[in-house]
């Protein structure tokens, strides 16, 4: 959500004039898109707002220092507190008004702020939200010469959900979806400049439904009508599902949809349903493995991806042994395995302790990596052999490069001067696994059949099949 916000700014941005400069002592303007998910993250944005301060002070007293997403609208008053030389602070949904406050903060040299204060208002937000919904994403400027050819298309904002350990339906606010056509409007005009691939992003995407007079469009009618309305959309995908809640329906449009990816991330959070009960997640073990089932039995291909909490408040031995027997049953193709973190303002930091000791909270995080690589390389080694289609995405560097949150991703067009010789390249599946091979370079951004020589935990090597 984070990467797509920061593509939308700087389109918004480039298309009123500003320039982009990766080395940092240029820039007049440096804007921090800021995630409050974990306590590390934050440890991140704070560091980088000291450093900037020595900056502002010894070389350049006119940079303008802004402070965007979900860490402004949590820490708002404490980071200016902290940290007086931010001159922009901008919650994750008020972004549209950024070049405002901007223009505003270098004429008049005074602090500018435009926060939603879900935290305390959420009726109030809910009305608001509901207006403002779209006007980031309808300023996404489409340019021609646009180079990724894999786009994120938000058709959700905020959640509901209110999971015990978790800040986004403080930071993002309540859950709103957005009108149906402006969806597909959004899809058709990004794959008309060439874009490939489309992942469709909300918080729990899969409880999209929009109600226009009295027609009601759900997430599995959205799924049908992009895929059929878009037919040169070569892939379609979404992130991130929530387990409850996801119908049949929806998973008879995936089966029944060639160009829609057989790819479902599906954060379980732990295999115990104490914990589960306790994060208010709101699904019990068994209903997750009836998803994954019932999805199994409509796409045997499928693939999942997942979220892990360890550590939660109260885990047992017994707790951890039980999510490593969901690991082992669901069997992801990979799967992010995440400390629990203890954030302010949440019911579990309210409510529980902080109990699990680090080293355990280490050791089981640890435990469950080797299971997940494990797992993945076993799914990897079974395609070898097998040719499948692959976008391919850029270069292959020694390490595959995953956009961190925050990172602007500008796509391949880093590396585009090694254009045409003959190089190592690096795509993805349907099913997210990637994948090296060699090929010409100007094969960037295209589309083409590669057979599975070699597997490790991460990737795939391969050859092209002529
Ligand atoms: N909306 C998505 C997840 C958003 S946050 C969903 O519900 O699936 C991304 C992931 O961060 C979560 O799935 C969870 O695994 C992790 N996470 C969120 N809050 C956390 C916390 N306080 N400590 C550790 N991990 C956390
Ligand atoms: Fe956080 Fe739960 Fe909402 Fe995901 S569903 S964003 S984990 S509150």
């Amino acid at each position: 959500m984070n990467i797509l916000d920061s593509e939308l700014v700087q389109e918004q941005l480039q298309a009123l004039g500003y320039q982009f400069t990766s080395i940092a002592a240029d820039a007049d303007v440096v804007l921090l898109n800021t995630c409050s998910v974990r306590q590390l993250a934050e440890q991140k944005v704070w560091s980088q707002l000291g450093r900037l301060a020595i900056e502002k002070r010894e070389n350049n007293n006119d940079l303008v220092v802004g402070v965007l997403g979900c860490m402004a609208e949590r820490e708002g008053a404490e980071l200016v507190k902290r940290m007086p030389h931010i001159d922009v602070l901008c919650g994750p949904s008020e972004l549209d008004k950024l070049p405002g406050l901007l223009q505003n903060a270098m004429q008049n040299r005074q602090r500018q702020v435009a926060l939603s204060g879900h935290t305390s208002r959420r009726s109030a937000t809910l009305e608001k939200a509901e207006d403002g919904v779209e006007a980031l994403d309808l300023s996404r400027s489409f340019s021609a010469t646009r180079s990724s050819k894999q786009a994120y298309v938000r058709i959700t904002r905020g959640c509901n959900k209110f999971c015990t350990y978790c800040v986004v339906p403080y930071t993002r606010g309540p859950e709103v979806h957005r009108p149906p056509l402006a969806i597909v409007q959004e899809v058709r005009s990004l794959v008309e400049q060439g874009v490939l691939e489309v992942t469709l992003l909300g918080q729990t995407v899969n409880h999209y439904v929009f109600q226009d007079g009295g027609k009601t469009t759900s997430f599995a009618d959205l799924l049908a009508m992009i895929h059929d309305q878009v037919p040169d959309l070569q892939r379609l995908r979404f992130l991130t599902s929530y387990p409850r809640d996801f119908d049949d329906a929806t998973l008879d449009v995936m089966a029944a949809s060639p160009r829609m990816c057989k790819y479902l991330h599906i954060p379980a959070q732990s295999g115990s349903n104490e914990m589960l009960r306790k994060m208010n997640r709101g699904y019990t073990v068994e209903t997750y493995f009836g998803l994954i089932e019932r999805a199994r039995m409509r796409m045997p291909d499928i693939r999942f991806a997942g979220d892990i909490i360890v550590g939660f408040p109260g885990e047992t031995d017994a707790d951890h042994e039980a999510t490593r027997l969901l690991i082992q049953k669901v069997r992801y193709k990979s799967c992010y395995i995440f400390k629990y973190s203890p954030r302010s303002g949440t019911v579990a930091d309210r409510r529980f302790v902080d109990d699990v000791p680090d080293d355990v909270k280490k050791a089981r995080n640890r435990d469950l990596l080797d299971l997940q690589n494990g797992i993945a390389l076993e799914i990897h080694s079974a395609m070898i052999g097998q040719e499948i289609d692959v976008i391919v995405e850029g270069f292959s560097p020694l390490r595959v490069h995953r956009p961190q949150p925050g990172e602007v991703q500008l796509g391949w067009e880093k590396r585009s001067a090694e254009s045409t010789s003959h190089v190592r390249l690096m795509g993805r599946t349907q099913g997210d696994e990637i994948i090296a091979f060699e090929g010409s370079g100007d094969l960037v951004g295209k589309l083409v059949t590669v057979k599975v020589t070699e597997a490790t935990q991460l990737s795939m090597r391969g050859q092209m099949v002529p």
